[in-house]
């Protein structure tokens, strides 16, 4: 018996009447026939996405841990889940995990194999897959980094997008992470030298501007303050602007200490960073004591490394690009067979499913070589998936953080994309308080990724461990929250839980990224692990009455209402794999569709507005509720529905 409501009056008191505001079950069981849910099935692919290390803490070192999650699979079972998306498990330097150490290796932080393995079986016991996140775009600074740059012979070398001189390299198009464009979409290179482009210590400067040369020198000479009145400058580490002092016609100088990790800049300008005030090198490191040419073109920043090897990196100088070779054969590259047989150990193991990091750019924002390398990467590890015996085919789901637009044709390389326009839109009518157009705008999602692909699945999502937390784009407006998931829970797609967003989570990014990614506060009184993210955390938001513990307790909570809408999505059918139908409520504040299967049809219809309004819906049987929130009534063909309320009536 699934039928839930949270305070919405049933409609026909023939159904078992109204229990006005509570998680009741009195909505009566004789619907008969096959549209009765079979209890204990879990029919709709809800993935929860958690962090590791901050998702529950089972030994007491203040990060979370594999083991913690095993031991909150219940509280995942209750919220409908059917997969778990967990954040990189592997070894890496930051807390986050999206710099890998070694693929293959489970970061003793976070656990070990024989943990992994453990949660694995117990998940499946209950149902629940196990999806890792795995990042392709870019590797960490480790063993196969400090080889591949320390040697021209290492058996590494291959594995970054290494080169001698990469101002002439990109123009010959010699580079192949950029996918055949001219230059990178996103990143920069670094210099490779004992991984330091930087200095600490005196250094010694004589910029002669005639002849467009900047000469450094190491010294023990007095160190001098920076000249505010000069008309040359450098831009450099942690001093920021420092005045030069002119020593001849042409000639500018000084003596400072210097603790730059990225090298330095020269300006003619104290304010502006206009090409043509900003002056830098060409992409080779300066040597001390001999003149290097500057220029306003290029003007990269001028480092100290001495190196005659630079990397490529899209993000940060943590994260070189892992390098693939041309894309269309990107499967026959050192670095891709060494990435797959590290994800054939996982998949051996139990893993089902895969979340890619970053696909846009793996290859510079290039679809087609993008979509390419994707396809021949999912081919490669579903042919692992299979001859272990897996269930139809593996699940694996791209990150490619752009509008649907942009990225429908990345379906032609993964079975599953993230739709980030689908948050992007739902927000923006909640804002507005206009839900007449929302079921349109899905359909059209949809309709853009199946001409890539027939089979797709939508990734919806509300926000995630990189952006804004929905809880603050929603104005920590709780009702606004319920809806927002309540919508969520009822689209077409495979709708992913953000860790936090079921409890009304806020956090922005502001502070740092930790605060989007605060711990499961799962008692009242008990602590929560906050080492991981160094203590950032809004303690505000830990109180006792967030807690999971209050929530459980509270039959009105959002925690309450994420779990009855995915009971209800994991009951029917309709609502689990359903096509969607526009319906055209008579209401601009009404978002209303139908889902249909096998058979089987539910009426959705949600209220984006904060007031009581009505929706016209006659057609459609408004006697049978399979969950609702919020207050809705119905008369005749029409129902009057409270603010932000949602309610799912079979058909
Ligand atoms: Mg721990």
């Amino acid at each position: 018996m699934l039928a839930v409501a949270l305070g919405c009056n049933p409609v026909n008191p023939d159904n078992g009447g109204g229990n006005g505001n509570g998680n009741g079950e009195g909505q009566g069981e004789g619907q008969g026939g096959d549209t009765q849910p079979e209890t204990g099935e879990k029919l709709a692919g809800i993935t929860y996405q958690l962090n590791v290390y901050s998702f529950a803490d089972s030994d007491g070192d203040g990060w979370g841990d594999i083991k913690g999650i095993t031991q909150h699979l219940d509280y995942l079972d209750g919220l409908g889940a059917t997969a778990l998306w967990l954040s990189p498990i592997q070894t890496s330097a930051s807390y986050h995990g999206y710099d890998v150490l070694d693929y293959s290796a489970i970061n003793p932080k976070l656990g070990t194999e024989a943990d992994f393995k453990d949660l694995i079986a117990k998940a499946k016991e209950k149902g629940i897959d196990i999806y890792m996140d795995y990042v392709l775009n870019h590797s960490g600074r480790g063993e196969w980094f400090n080889s591949a740059i320390a040697s021209e012979s290492s058996p590494y070398r291959s594995f970054y997008v290494l080169s001698g001189n990469p101002t002439a390299d990109v123009a010959a198009g010699k580079v192949d992470n950029y996918g055949g464009a001219k230059t990178p979409g996103m990143g920069n290179w670094y210099t490779a030298a004992g991984g330091d482009l930087g200095y600490k210590g005196r250094l010694h400067f004589k910029l002669d501007w005639a002849k467009k040369t900047i000469t450094v020198t190491e010294t023990t000479a007095a160190a001098q303050q920076s000249n505010p009145s000069a008309n040359k400058w450098l831009w450099i580490g942690s001093a920021g602007l420092v005045g030069l002092y002119q020593t001849g016609s042409d000639t500018h100088e000084i003596t400072i200490d210097v603790d730059t990790d990225w090298g330095f800049l020269v300006r003619s300008s104290s304010t502006s960073w206009d090409n043509g005030t900003k002056w830098g090198g060409n992409g080779t490191s300066l040597t001390f004591g001999q003149p290097y040419s500057i220029n306003s073109s290029t003007a990269a920043d001028i480092t100290f490394g001495g190196s005659s090897i630079w990397y490529f990196a899209s993000f940060d100088k943590s994260m070189p690009d892992l390098n693939y070779g041309p894309y269309a054969n990107a499967s026959a590259s050192p670095a891709f067979k060494a990435l797959a047989e590290s994800a054939d150990k996982w998949i051996n193991m139990g893993v089902n499913g895969l979340r890619l990091d970053a696909v846009i750019w793996i290859y510079q924002n290039q679809a087609a070589a993008n979509a390419s390398f994707l396809k021949q990467w999912y081919d490669r590890c579903n042919q692992t998936y299979k001859a272990r015996g897996g269930k139809g085919d593996i699940y694996m789901v791209g990150e490619a953080w752009e509008e649907t637009s942009k990225i429908a044709s990345y379906y032609q390389g993964l079975p599953s994309l993230f739709n980030f326009s689908y948050w992007w839109t739902l927000k923006d009518r909640i804002s507005k308080g206009k839900g007449d157009d929302f079921a349109k705008t899905v359909l059209w999602f949809r309709a853009q990724y199946k001409s890539h692909r027939a089979d797709f699945i939508d990734a919806i999502k509300l926000s995630n461990h990189d952006e804004d937390r929905a809880g603050s784009d929603l104005g920590r407006d709780i009702a606004k929250e319920k809806l927002a998931g309540a919508v969520l829970l009822t689209s077409p797609g495979k709708p992913f839980i953000y860790q936090g967003e079921e409890l009304g989570y806020w956090g922005t990014k502001s502070g740092g990224d930790e605060y989007i990614r605060t711990p499961i506060k799962w008692t009242r009184s008990g602590s929560v692990p906050t080492a991981s993210l160094s203590g950032k955390v809004d303690n505000a938001m830990l109180s006792a009455d967030i807690s999971v513990e209050a929530q459980s307790a509270s039959e009105s909570s959002i925690l309450n209402v994420y779990r009855a809408f995915a009971k209800a999505r994991n009951g029917y059918k309709a609502l689990a794999q359903g096509e969607m139908k526009e319906v055209q409520a008579g209401n601009a504040a009404i978002a209303a569709w139908t889902m249909s299967y096998d058979g089987q049809t539910v009426l959705v219809v949600h209220n984006f507005k904060p007031a009581t309004v009505s929706a016209s819906l006659g057609g459609y049987k408004l006697s049978y509720i399979i969950v609702s929130n919020g207050i809705c009534s119905a008369s005749g063909a029409t129902v009057t529905m409270s603010p932000y309320s949602s309610v799912v009536y079979l058909q």
